[in-house]
């Protein structure tokens, strides 16, 4: 039997001679003339290959190579100085706590540190780029050889990473076009800005290993404390190489570099449309040409920059105001020891000893410091059960932080003051919904638990004892006055209300 494949983004597809007759008849084909002019199904199998660069942004407070802020969002041109404007004569000075951070991202990934890195002069002439050249790690990178880990739909996968390099970041160019008359203005603030590139293999076979690779580098980066990932203010950029190749060959197809993409969704996007791009060329026979493309997300296309530079256009050579990069084995080891534990390792933690769900632990690792609230809860109440503490910090606590627009790390509310209205709900003092009122007014004013609680008269009663007496009590009243005991069916219903 005759197997035959058509493409679809992610997947290949593999046909019987049945459904390819039926489409060829849907497609207008006679099936004894598969090679008759204009479309045809093909009779290749192939796999999408794709590999990701991504720009990340240092959460150091001043520049690479000089002493200028690199707070986000200040008046154009306003963090500048000699040294990231390129003027004559100013000489670059490395930022120590770069080199720490990236060292840090090298460790978590699993790369070899490399004792001796250069950087070197990348020359090409943007309005963006002052000097001219911009200075980057090439040949000599900081770390190479790593690999990430990542939990995928269909199971656990590890994608390459060939190195981790330190560059500095262009400034911005911001493109007007008044009545006709373009122009740019260029905005220097982000000359000089640590980049960390990380350049992952060509490991990844589907949009959906991309989604898994770049949220669960999100996630070690910023749990590991090397960038805020804030993608909006373009912490984060990805840089996407997509091909596709026969499914039997080793041999990479021609690949399209999708450049600046900004958000997890505009770069699955991109890719998808490139894929489709792609698939549809070689349906029809015809090759795909290697360049360099931007992603418009509003009208959902890729649009050609340049065909691409090889490195020699570049003409890199090593930096010559900067010395080699020496790291020695003291200080590699001073920043391992800094190291937390990293995110697989804590996942089993609370998954073995803590039996939390797959869905609240990957809720509690998006923001390191809610993972650390947890266990400062569970120290503080270790008789407490820790899915009862999380479910309360993943519901009410957070559905207030949401309204508020907080993060975990800015909740007054230490958690022993939490872990103990959590332990009243468990010890009966107080039911669920008294307590979903106390913990706003706990949060709201700063108040303990037990104050609120005493204040309010809200702690429940629940012994019989006590219970019995008081409907004694009542009953008693009842006929002391004189009423009778039967309570109408009226009333009965307005108790309930
Ligand atoms: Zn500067």
């Amino acid at each position: 039997m005759t197997k035959v494949s058509v493409f679809l983004p992610s997947k290949c597809f593999l046909l019987c001679d049945l459904c390819v007759s039926a489409l060829n008849l849907l497609l207008g084909y006679r099936t004894e003339k598969p090679r008759a002019k204009g479309l045809r199904i093909m009779s290749q199998s192939y796999e999408t290959v794709i590999g990701l660069e991504v720009h990340v942004q240092l959460t150091t407070n001043t520049k690479i190579f000089c002493g200028c802020s690199k707070d986000f969002g200040q008046a154009t041109n306003s963090q500048t100085c000699p040294v990231c404007l390129g003027l004559p004569g100013a000489l670059p000075v490395l930022n120590q706590q770069v080199v720490e951070l990236a060292i840090k991202t090298g460790l978590a990934t699993n790369c070899q540190i490399a004792p001796r890195s250069i950087f070197a002069r990348k020359n090409y002439f943007y309005p963006d780029l002052p000097k001219g050249y911009q200075i980057s790690q090439y040949e000599y990178p900081l770390a190479e050889h790593g690999h990430l880990n990542v939990h995928t739909a269909n199971g656990p996968k590890s994608f390459r990473i060939t190195r981790a390099h330190l560059e500095e970041d262009t400034g911005k160019l911001t493109h007007i076009n008044d009545d006709g008359e373009p122009y740019s203005l260029v905005d220097l603030n982000r000359a000089g800005v640590p980049l960390l590139e990380i350049v992952s293999e060509p490991d990844m076979h589907s949009v959906a290993d991309v989604r898994a690779y770049s949220r669960e580098l999100r996630l070690l980066l910023r749990w590991i404390g090397v960038t805020s990932g804030d993608m909006e203010k373009g912490t984060m950029r990805f840089e996407a190489n997509v091909s596709m190749r026969p499914c039997d060959s080793e041999e990479l197809g021609t690949r399209v570099e999708i450049k600046n993409l900004n958000s997890f969704k505009a770069m699955e996007r991109a890719i998808l449309y490139e894929l489709e791009k792609q698939s549809e060329t070689l349906q029809k026979g015809g090759k795909v040409k290697q360049q360099t493309l931007g992603w418009n997300d509003n009208e959902s296309r890729t649009f050609s920059q340049r065909t691409k530079e090889e490195a020699n256009d570049y003409r890199y050579f090593p930096e010559p105001d900067l010395p080699p990069l020496v790291v020695d084995a003291d200080w590699l080891e001073s920043i391992r020891a800094e190291m937390p534990e990293l995110p697989d390792v804590v996942r089993a933690r609370y998954s073995q000893t803590y039996h939390l769900s797959a869905e609240d632990i990957e809720r509690l690792m998006e923001d390191r410091s809610a993972a650390q609230y947890f266990e400062y809860c569970l120290a503080a109440a270790s008789d407490l059960n820790p899915r009862v503490i999380v479910n309360w910090m993943l519901t009410d606590l957070y559905a207030w932080l949401n309204q508020k627009e907080l993060a975990v790390n800015k909740l007054a509310l230490s958690p022993q003051a939490f872990t103990e209205l959590v332990g009243f709900v468990e010890d009966g003092t107080v039911n669920q919904t008294t307590a979903k009122e106390v913990l706003v007014e706990m949060l709201e004013s700063g108040k303990g638990a037990a104050a609120i609680i005493d204040k309010k008269g809200l702690r429940q009663i629940s012994n019989t004892d006590v219970i019995t007496s008081l409907v004694r009590e009542v009953l008693e009243e009842i006929v002391r006055e004189g009423r009778s005991p039967k309570i109408e069916p009226q009333r009965r219903r307005e108790r309930k209300e």
